[in-house]
């Protein structure tokens, strides 16, 4: 694979430190976001490409457990300069099969190198235990192993970052890691792993497959060489998985959709909210799992909150990703573009007012205005399920108890945030909101040192912190007489 990026390339699969055309040569075309032009392929691999990538997993795993942490750590931190250095030249693959503004997708490359490079370091404190035996001739010890070869499945929204939260704790514990990437947004994934197999990663330790997801997750979840699923992706398919999973006893992870709420208080700093809470709903045109989505804001503060944030969504400049100054891009696919026009009509007929946006703009390209919808009922399908667009809804709320009802009404407990000055709210938030993350007085800040993950049909397990490494380690009690 080549690393100058001059050129969208077509990408091939990853089998065994090799680059490869599936096998009978079949591929699907990638489109630029901001044209809909085809700009390259992807090969999609057959069952007799996943039937070697699996034995390759195999033999990688048999070869990366033996490797010591310490030289594992060597090896990811090698990978994590080599993406710093081609962060420019991968940014740009990024931003031309995914959407996102050039500044934005290099955010992208440098936090994924800062993921590999925190894990890479936390590989070295797996530590067991020893546990004081009853009989002093024993010895007992719980050992921590890498649970074995892991099939991941990433969407398309974070092509790079949705990868190295798995791949970066799967290497550091010792596991092999075999990917089906997003058919969609390929190449930057592609480049990420060419790093790794740069830095001398051996051969069958990461694997790169793409092709239809539906084929290939049933193909892999049950097979005997898997011992661990993960997944990033949509609640409906994430349960899916999950359930299959589950038939076939293997241990996952489960990152699914989310719907945070915001809540501003009566207390709150107005511009900091709509600042904070404005940039985090507008970045990657509000594809993230994370992103604002139901903004609750006391009445009081109603009028002022929401023309900020008009202003906020008239200011950004809509455009293709590579032109300069573009701080907000085409939506990733077609269906993101029909279901924001669905989401924002619905809501309009069950009363809510259209303050900014609410349609595509221009005939070519997955543009769509930033919108803000106010007085949004409860009941419009905006507020009920992930709009995963450029579109914010506003609701108001009298007490504290009110937003946090409301907060926790739906069945996703992924991300939200809160802005108050009182720490008694800040304390009632904290206990109260049935989240796995709650950012107050700022905007996100995934950072690989916290856990990253949800609660209710938002998923298990985290992707973040030392817990995400627990879910690719199993323990071993061993017991040693002495005789
Ligand atoms: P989708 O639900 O079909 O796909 C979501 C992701 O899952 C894609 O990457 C897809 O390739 C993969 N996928 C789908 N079916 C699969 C299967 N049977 N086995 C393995 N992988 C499978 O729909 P979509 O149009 O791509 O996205 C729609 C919704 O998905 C969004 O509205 C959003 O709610 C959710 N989504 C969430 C995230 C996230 O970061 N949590 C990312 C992308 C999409």
């Amino acid at each position: 694979m080549s690393s100058t990026f001059d050129t969208y390339p077509d990408t091939r699969l990853l089998i065994d430190n090799q680059w490869v055309d599936a096998t009978g040569g079949k591929t699907l075309d990638v489109l630029n976001p901001a044209t809909g032009a085809p700009i390259g392929k992807v090969a999609h691999a057959s069952i007799a490409d996943l039937d070697r990538a699996l034995a390759a997993t195999q033999r990688g795993f048999e070869t990366w457990r033996a490797t010591p942490a310490h030289e594992r750590g060597n090896l990811m931190r090698r990978a994590a300069t080599l993406l710093r250095e081609r962060a420019d030249g991968i940014a740009r693959l990024m931003t031309q099969e995914q959407g996102k503004p050039l500044a934005e997708a290099r955010v992208e490359v440098m936090a994924g190198a800062d993921i590999i490079d925190w894990f890479a370091d936390e590989g070295r404190r797996v530590y067991g235990r020893i546990v004081p035996s009853r009989n002093l001739n024993a010895q007992q010890l719980v050992l921590k192993e890498p649970v074995g070869p892991v099939a991941a499945f990433t969407p398309w929204n974070f092509p790079i970052n949705q990868i190295v939260r798995k791949l970066g704790a799967a290497l550091a514990s010792g596991c092999s890691f075999l990917v089906k990437a997003p058919e969609e947004t390929p190449a930057s994934p592609a480049a990420l792993l060419a790093t790794f197999v740069d830095a001398g990663i051996p051969a069958g330790v990461l694997g790169l497959v793409f092709g239809n997801p539906a084929e290939i997750s049933a193909y892999l979840i049950p097979h005997a060489v898997i011992r661990k699923v993960t997944f990033t992706g949509s609640t409906p398919i994430g349960k899916e998985l999950a359930a299959l999973a589950g038939r076939h006893m293997k241990r996952v992870t489960m990152e699914l959709g989310g719907h945070a709420p915001v809540i501003v208080a009566d207390d709150a700093d107005v511009a900091l909210a709509v600042k904070a809470a404005g940039g985090a709903k507008f970045r990657n045109a509000g594809q993230v799992c994370i992103s604002p989505t139901r903004f609750l804001v006391h009445s009081s503060l109603k009028d002022a909150f929401a023309q900020a944030l008009v202003q906020h969504a008239e200011k950004l400049k809509l455009g293709d990703g590579l032109a300069e100054g573009t701080t907000l891009g085409p939506l990733a696919n077609a269906r993101r573009l029909g279901a924001m026009a669905k989401v924002v009509d619905d809501a309009r007929k069950r009363g809510a007012t259209v303050a900014t946006g609410g349609e595509r703009v221009g005939s070519s390209g997955n543009f769509f205005a930033p919108t803000v919808l106010v007085d949004v009922p409860l009941d419009a399908d905006v507020f009920n399920n992930e709009p995963f667009g450029p579109v914010a809804a506003i609701r108001t709320f009298e007490t504290l108890d009110e937003a946090i009802t409301e907060a926790n009404r739906l069945p996703f407990g992924l991300a939200g945030y809160a802005f108050t000055r009182s720490i008694k709210n800040a304390h009632q938030l904290a206990q109260r909101l049935e989240l796995g993350m709650l950012w107050i007085n700022q905007p996100a800040a995934p950072v690989a040192e916290m856990p990253f993950g949800g609660v209710k049909d938002s998923g298990y397990g985290t992707e973040g912190g030392p817990e995400a490494m627990e879910a690719y380690l199993v323990t071993k009690s061993v017991s040693i007489m002495a005789v």
